[in-house]
């Protein structure tokens, strides 16, 4: 199958041993591999795809770590830079009362800010067929560059550009520059993916709706998604538009669930980019996908909770 090269930071969370604590008051934490694009690497090769990261860890032991983590998965590395003098990025991460993750960063600057235009490798990102990244890796130079330049050579050869903005708001100077810098590739992407909470920073309307989420459609986009939670996703192209439903599980963590989503969807796609064009097949995609962010909630994680192909048929059978 076609390859989707994933391109953007990868880091380690810290994640409290006991839950329901603040920072301070945790005993102790684990280290959780992470980083959006990262995990939709592996979300793919899980499911059976082909995937590759392009990005930059530190020249440390957690950045080789990372690294091995994605090769042990299958993921191709040979994207991967490593900076000498910077650090792999930290995150420390609660869970506050009402479910959503705080997020405490160490990157200053992180090694995967620093990933400068010409150390990318130009003939692994030509070979793509899809081609995602997330809004980080926007924030500063000279990733932001390499972020830019990355884009424009998938475009050029062909890939199908899949944009998921994982708004991380303490990163970005102001919110304001977060809006307008999230937007600013809009409309250079083919598939654009957003939960819930970003529609409403995106758009300023807390109304959840079909009229909100289309203030976010462009001509340009081929496909523009709402990811709802337990309530499954929205969809809509320029010809049709529609809601699927999730499904039941016991949700205990949903970190991850998002990039299970978009790695899910790119593998069902990447062979045959018209799938968008065709609603009743598409829906069809959807429903994995939702199967497949669903079962990542059941684990406490994001990768230990990826499933395979197998297991989101099984959970599409059982509610069939
Ligand atoms: P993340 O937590 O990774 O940032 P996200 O906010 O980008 O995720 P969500 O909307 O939480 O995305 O989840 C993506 C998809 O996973 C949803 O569209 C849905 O299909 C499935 N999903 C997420 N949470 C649940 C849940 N509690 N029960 C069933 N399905 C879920």
């Amino acid at each position: 199958s076609g390859l989707i090269v994933s391109f953007g930071e990868m880091l380690i969370d810290f994640v409290p041993t006991v839950s329901g604590v603040s920072l301070a008051e945790a005993p102790g934490f684990l280290k959780a591999p992470g980083g959006a694009p990262a995990n939709v690497a592996i979300a793919v090769t899980r499911i059976g795809g082909r995937s590759a990261f392009v990005g930059k860890l530190g020249d440390d032991e957690f950045g080789h770590m990372l690294a091995g983590i994605l090769r042990e998965k299958g993921v191709v590395c040979e994207g991967i830079n490593f900076d000498k003098g910077a650090r792999t990025a930290l995150a420390f991460v609660t869970l506050r009362a009402d479910g959503e993750r705080e997020f405490m960063f160490y990157r200053n600057p992180s090694a995967d800010m620093l990933l400068k235009p010409e150390e990318l490798n130009l003939e692994l990102i030509r070979s793509a067929k899809a081609f995602h990244y997330g809004s980080i890796s926007l924030i500063v130079e000279p990733c932001r560059s390499a972020h830019l330049k990355a884009m424009e050579v998938a475009r050029e050869a062909g890939a199908l550009l899949s944009y998921d903005p994982n708004l991380r708001l303490p990163l970005w100077p102001s919110a304001e520059e977060a809006r307008e810098q999230i937007l600013s590739i809009w409309e250079k992407s083919d598939i654009v993916k957003v939960s819930d909470v970003e529609l409403e920073f995106l758009t300023g309307s807390d109304k959840i709706d079909d009229e909100t989420a289309l203030t976010l459609w462009r001509p340009s986009i081929k496909l523009l998604l709402v990811t709802l939670g337990e309530k499954g996703c929205r969809y809509y192209t320029k010809d049709f538009r529609g809601a699927v439903d999730s499904f039941h599980v016991k949700t205990v963590d949903t970190t991850g669930a998002g990039d299970s989503f978009v790695g899910a969807l790119l593998s069902k796609i990447v062979d045959d980019h018209s799938i968008i064009e065709d609603e009743v097949r598409l829906r069809e995609v959807l429903r994995f996908a939702n199967a497949c962010g669903a079962i990542t909630t059941t684990k406490k994680g994001a990768i230990p909770a990826l499933p395979t192909e197998e297991d989101a048929l099984r959970l599409i059978r059982e509610n069939h």
